[in-house]
């Protein structure tokens, strides 16, 4: 597809911040117009989870995309993109298999086949040639690498690095749910990954070692409930013995009742 009919599409959850910018940027430069979607999406809330208070600032977002110059927002209501017929809600859903039950798959059951599910949607409503996602859900990135695959969509999908406030911090919108206190103990999250990648800089890439190491800085914070410290092949998402140049360190940890995810690529 040339740069000049090309659609890029981002999809987001709203309540935009600078590293869903930065994909809009991205998307700006390589497409020949922009669509973004702004969706909470009920499909990948487990039944305790934020689904309910997630932050919405519809006004805000329409601005900011406004001001990237994006060309096209899709911003449906629940039941527009999931009307109940007969009196049910959806039934054909998107299962991506085992990928779908590791790191957050295994801390949050159903989570990949609710976003699986309500992004082929929006592949097939948008009919994107590119869609931009963040390195920040590597996990979710590689969840749809593989749908896109196993399902024949006919796009690009592009990785897009994280970015962090200047603290090392990686922006999220949930970010915003952690008071001053708690935002000081989620350090300690990007100081352990930043940890592990000087240990692989030096020399160590035993996944024993490095995973010891992480979880005594996590376990040192206290405030700070580790979920999962994985080592892991950046497309399966399964156990690697030595963190060679590409595999994937991955982290989530929860501050109070706010859960964080963050991870990097080893060098
Ligand atoms: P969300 O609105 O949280 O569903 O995120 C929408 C997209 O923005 C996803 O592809 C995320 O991976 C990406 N994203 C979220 N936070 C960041 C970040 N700090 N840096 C880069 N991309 C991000």
């Amino acid at each position: 597809m040339t740069r000049e009919s090309s659609l890029g599409l981002v999809p987001t959850m709203g309540a935009l911040h600078a590293g869903h910018l930065s994909l809009i940027r991205r998307a700006r430069s390589e497409n020949a117009a922009v669509a973004a979607s702004i969706f909470v999406n009920p499909l990948q809330f487990g039944p305790h989870e934020d689904l309910a208070k997630y932050p919405r600032t519809f006004d805000d977002d329409c601005a900011q995309l406004e001001c990237e110059g994006v060309d096209l927002l899709f911003a449906p209501a629940p039941e527009e993109m999931y009307p109940r017929r007969h009196g049910i809600g959806p039934q054909t859903m998107v299962d991506p298999g085992a990928i779908a039950t590791r790191l957050d798959g295994a801390s949050r059951p159903g989570h990949f086949i609710g976003v699986a599910t309500v992004v082929a949607k929006l592949f097939h409503i948008v009919q994107p040639d590119r869609a931009y996602f963040g390195q920040k859900d590597a996990a979710q990135l590689a969840v749809l690498r593989q749908m896109a695959r196993d399902l024949n969509f006919d796009l690009e999908l592009i990785a897009c690095p994280i970015v962090r406030d200047p603290d090392g911090l990686a922006l999220s919108s949930r970010n915003r749910y952690l008071s001053e206190a708690e935002r000081r103990i989620a350090l300690a999250i990007p100081k352990a990954l930043t940890h592990l990648q000087m240990r692989i800089c030096d020399g160590e890439r035993r996944s024993s070692v490095l995973l010891r190491e992480g979880e005594a800085e996590v376990r040192a914070q206290a405030g700070l409930a580790l979920d999962y410290l994985e080592v892991v092949d950046p497309d399966t998402l399964l156990p690697v013995a030595e963190a060679v140049p590409g595999t994937l360190v991955a982290i989530a940890a929860t501050v109070g009742n706010t859960r964080l995810i963050d991870n990097f690529i080893a060098a």
